[in-house]
């Protein structure tokens, strides 16, 4: 199938890759003309296990094109998949969905066949029909259900994890508006044999939110219980071990530590906070959600604290940036508040991750950044914001750590050992 992305970030380039490995020509679409040259060469241009191999292979498959060159006249399915950042209040900004939609619009006038547009952002329930269809319809001049396709396809894959998720989908949701967009979709997804749910697009929207923030619940649950835990002495991992056990609960996800970033958890939930508050139903569980998150950071200052009470002009070492372990997206990464706290201290700190340091000079300049692990540990004391698999291997004898994230190597050989929650 001839299919397109607009947006070609986290979701379009890991989306539109694995598209052109399952068979399909796939032609990315981008305002950062840069991002499509490096496409282009066969260089993604974000860090995802995987990628490079798989956008070399289907290279032949795979072309790219600005907004204003992309010639939709051989186009079946086009994906839309650029961001969908917060505004101040909360709610998600839609600019950058309008513009998209208006260009598809534009693009697909002269189309003289059917074209389905796929939304693929996360989007409140109702934008898809109320926003997206009236841009769509107006610069396309065509009508959905009659020569125009439209559905909403909400995108659950992990980011480190990207590729083999995208591959291996536990679920697939097709939330579509018509006929001719639930037959396209359903041909794309032929290949996959997970299960897979036909629903309208403000089903499909809801299920996205309702997904993340229960993750988010479930990991502020665990840190919550995690942090009574250590007050008791008890081991939290050991409690989550047979508490998920129980078949009605999935074990997943129930990990103390210093909590959850990323460019979804803390953007999709606050969304919902606000879009619930926005219809006078403002919830009580979610906000409690975001604050036991920003909290939980800070404790390990506190933590660092009772070994180091006073950190001015104290070195300390900082092992992992980027939100999640195998990533480099710093987007929320629960160690910028760390940091921030750590300067306003007046510590000198040395930092270091094997993907993320460029993306955290844009935030913090002005800390030292070294190029190896065991750099940080000449330090007065370290601290674990990110299990990279590499901390793993380091030795950490006679070294201070308070850890937020449980790397065994650190706990069985740290000479003062600390955990967040445990
Ligand atoms: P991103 O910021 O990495 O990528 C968005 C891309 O869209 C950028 O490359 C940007 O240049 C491009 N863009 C903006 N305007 C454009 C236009 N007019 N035409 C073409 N391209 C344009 O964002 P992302 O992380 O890939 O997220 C995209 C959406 O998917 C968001 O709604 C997000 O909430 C959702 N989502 C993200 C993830 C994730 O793990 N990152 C997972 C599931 C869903």
């Amino acid at each position: 199938m001839k299919i397109a992305i607009f947006g070609s970030g986290y979701v379009g380039l890991v989306s539109g890759v694995c598209l052109a490995e399952l068979g399909n020509e796939v032609t990315f679409v981008d305002i950062d003309s840069n991002k499509l040259e490096s496409i282009q060469r066969g260089t993604p241009p974000i860090y995802e296990e995987g990628l490079e191999e798989l956008l070399k292979k289907n290279l032949t498959r795979i072309h790219s094109s600005s907004a204003a060159q992309y010639d939709s006249s051989d186009a079946e399915a086009i994906f839309i998949c650029v961001g969908t950042p917060p505004n101040p209040d909360g709610t998600p900004n839609y600019k950058f969905i309008r513009t998209v939609t208006a260009q598809i619009g534009e693009s697909i006038k002269k189309t003289p066949h059917n074209v389905t547009i796929i939304v693929k952002s996360t989007v409140l329930p109702g934008t898809t029909e109320e926003i997206i269809r009236p841009i769509l319809e107006e610069h396309s001049e065509k009508k959905v259900g009659r020569e125009l396709g439209l559905a909403m396809n909400p995108e659950f894959l992990k980011e480190g994890l990207a590729i083999h998720d995208f591959m291996n989908p536990d679920r697939i949701i097709i939330g579509s508006m018509d006929e001719y967009s639930r037959e396209i979709l359903t041909r794309i997804y032929a290949p996959f044999s997970c299960k897979k749910l036909h629903t309208t697009p403000k089903v499909a929207e809801m299920i996205k939110y309702v997904s993340n923030a229960f993750l988010a619940t479930k990991i502020s649950f665990a840190n919550e219980i995690g942090n009574i835990c250590k007050r008791n002495g008890i081991d939290t991992e050991e409690v989550f071990t047979g508490v998920g056990m129980d078949a009605r609960i999935n074990p997943a996800f129930f990990v103390s530590g210093i909590g959850f970033g990323g460019s979804c958890f803390p953007k999709d939930v606050q969304a919902l906070i606000s879009h619930a508050t926005n219809q006078g139903l403002p919830p009580k569980l979610l906000p409690a959600v975001l604050s036991i998150n920003d909290e939980q950071p800070l404790r390990l200052i506190s933590i660092l604290k009772k070994y180091i009470p006073n950190l001015h002009g104290k070195r300390i070492g900082i092992l992992g940036l980027s939100f999640k372990p195998c990533s480099d997206d710093i987007r929320e990464s629960r160690v910028i508040p760390i940091l921030a706290s750590l300067l306003e201290e007046g510590a000198e700190i040395m930092a270091y991750d094997p993907l993320a340091i460029e993306q955290m000079k844009h935030i913090f300049p002005g800390i030292t950044y070294v190029k190896s692990a065991e750099a940080v540990l000449n330090t007065e004391a370290v601290l674990i914001a990110t299990a990279h698999p590499e901390f793993e291997l380091l030795n950490y004898e006679g070294k201070v750590v308070i850890d937020g994230r449980r790397v065994r190597a650190a706990a069985k050989g740290a000479a003062i050992y600390e955990g967040v929650c445990w």
